[in-house]
């Protein structure tokens, strides 16, 4: 913070950041300009060789330390984001720094295992006499840009993995919740590490081009389709390797045999934390048509006892949304919806009493896949719900869309949810539950089609901060191998014979191979 303080006194162009529940200003932070952001990447790569040769159970206890501050000072936390970001803070605790302290568990528990030297047996008979080993070295300056939706826990988990590898880190948080990567900042800092290795570059779409544009080594974005794509061109054009976590528009799938009462409040939940801004809200609603109104009815009178305010009121349920332009899609979604056909059962329009930023939830039912409701992300408090008669339709109508992030199935019968959950194109797909692998530290996040590439959280996490290296010793470094030059006619029957002996279908003919072989090596030497 001070050093940012510095850069305002320095007359940095400054950007406003606002309370969207109340529309005042609570801050500023500079905009950094490219020639920054490009310093700041080239300060990290300074100090990351340094970091990498740390041993692995230093950079834990700095990741320890970390954890233990964020324990302690969670409730400052929360304020910070429930502040700039809206959500109640209990969202704040449950969301945001159970997923971080989680995070930052795993990492502690497997990172030392992770990056171990790993033996590598290999099968093929003419490499027996070399051994393989993996090792996984740290990409070096990583660049993370994030949106505002979870402003701590996707920018922390995705920093403090980085970092846990032995990477640098230039984090460009979302123009409307920078103050809590500041945080971030701010308690890594606290907990040890060098302010090198983790800087965080405030500003807008402009500052996100500088970072991709700087000499980092990796990309890893948050955000929406639109910008994911943009981000996959520019990386393209130097290479750089890129993990785009984008939207989704996430089905559930209610089977006749759910529990109406559990799945109706999970539904309700699903569409509405956040006011509906996760990227896995359950945003499109398959019921079974034989519980269908029930189903409804007990989704509205639960919608219709939520409520709606500021989130720092530990009695709301749904704090703002982000800005204006948000509540205007889920305007322009809903009158789409409605003028095709659709019935408004709760909600469809702005809660104007409590502010510009406040949208009633909710419940759209009878929805179809022509309308904008079912085929692009709304990102605000909206269940749309329409029926199915069996599982294949279920199944196909939670693929037919564009994205796959996560999704989810209901059914009070386990082995068959499970069954349809393998038949849905979807990154994470739950049985009985919405939205919560995200606080799995172990479940890879991620989806496919328009939702992204690569993943954040678990193994396959920790695999995308590091490259693969495969170091092969050479156990008779006295002898020359058998496939070097000395071609002619005997390499050629050599290797046929050895072809043969490993890969023939009958025995007899493998043994004939073997005996081949053996005689031309032996009138043979490689030069
Ligand atoms: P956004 O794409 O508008 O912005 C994301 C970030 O990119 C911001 O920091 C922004 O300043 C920056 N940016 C803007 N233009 C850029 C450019 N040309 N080059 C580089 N960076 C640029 O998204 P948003 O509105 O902040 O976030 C909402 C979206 O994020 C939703 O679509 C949501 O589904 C998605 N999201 C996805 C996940 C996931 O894990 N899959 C998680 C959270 C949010």
């Amino acid at each position: 913070m001070n050093a940012l303080a510095n850069q305002a006194e320095l007359g940095h162009e400054q950007l406003a950041v606002f309370n969207p529940a109340t529309r005042e200003t609570i801050g500023s932070v500079p905009i950094f300009s490219a020639a920054e952001i490009a310093a700041a990447v080239d300060r990290a790569r300074k100090a990351q060789p340094r970091w990498a040769a740390t041993p692995v159970r230093e950079r834990m206890a700095i990741i320890r330390r970390f954890q233990q501050l964020l324990c302690d000072q969670k409730d400052a936390v929360c304020e910070v984001i429930t502040r700039e970001a809206g959500k109640p803070l209990a969202e704040a605790l449950s969301t945001e720094i159970l997923v971080v302290l989680d995070g930052a568990q795993y990492l502690l528990d497997n990172v030392p295992a992770f990056l171990r030297p790993e033996h590598i047996p290999h099968s093929n008979l003419a490499m027996k006499l070399k051994r393989g080993t993996l090792l996984r070295e740290p990409y070096g300056v990583i660049g993370i840009i994030s949106p505002w939706n979870y402003p701590f826990s996707l920018p922390s988990v995705q920093t403090i993995t980085a970092l846990a590898m032995g990477n640098a880190v230039v984090l460009k948080p979302s123009e409307f919740t920078p103050f809590t990567s500041l945080e971030l900042q701010r308690l890594l800092r606290e907990a040890g590490l060098d302010p090198d290795l983790l800087q965080v570059v405030t500003g807008e779409g402009a500052a996100g081009v500088a970072l991709l544009q700087a000499n980092i080594d990796k990309m890893i974005f948050t955000g929406s389709v639109a910008t994911g794509k943009k981000v996959a061109q520019s990386a393209a054009a130097r290479l750089l390797p890129v993990v785009l976590e984008l939207g989704g528009k996430d089905p559930m799938i209610v089977l006749e045999d759910a529990d109406v009462e559990v799945a109706s409040s999970a539904a309700v939940w699903g569409a509405f934390m956040n006011a509906g801004q996760t990227c896995l809200s359950v945003e499109r609603c398959y019921v079974h048509e034989s519980i269908y109104e029930k189903f409804l009815q007990a989704c509205v009178e639960k919608t219709n006892k939520l409520r709606s305010g500021n989130g720092t009121d530990a009695n709301t349920d749904i704090g703002p949304m982000i800005h204006e332009r948000q509540l205007r899609t889920v305007q322009i979604h809903i009158d789409d919806a409605i003028a095709h056909g659709a019935r408004v059962l709760t909600g469809g329009k702005p809660l104007t009493q409590l502010g510009p930023s406040f949208f009633a939830p909710t419940i759209l039912a009878d929805v179809t896949h022509s309308m904008a409701i079912m085929r692009e992300e709304t990102f605000g408090p909206v269940l749309p719900v329409r029926s199915f008669k069996n599982d294949d339709e279920a199944v196909a109508l939670a693929n037919d869309s564009d994205f796959g992030l996560a999704a989810s199935v209901w059914t009070r019968n386990k082995s068959r949810g499970e069954s349809l959950a393998r038949r849905i194109n979807a990154g994470s797909v739950l049985v009985n539950d919405v939205v919560c692998s995200f606080g799995i530290s172990e479940a890879p996040h991620g989806g496919i089609k328009a939702s992204g590439i690569g993943r954040t959280h678990g193994r396959f996490g920790l695999e995308e901060m590091v490259w693969p290296k495969y170091v092969d010793s050479d156990q008779m470094p006295g002898m020359k191998k058998l496939w070097w030059y000395g071609y002619g006619p005997g390499f050629r029957t050599q290797m046929q014979g050895f072809i043969e002996l490993l890969f023939a279908g009958n025995f007899t003919k493998r043994v004939r191979g073997g005996g081949k072989s053996i005689k031309s090596f032996l009138g043979r030497k490689p030069r």
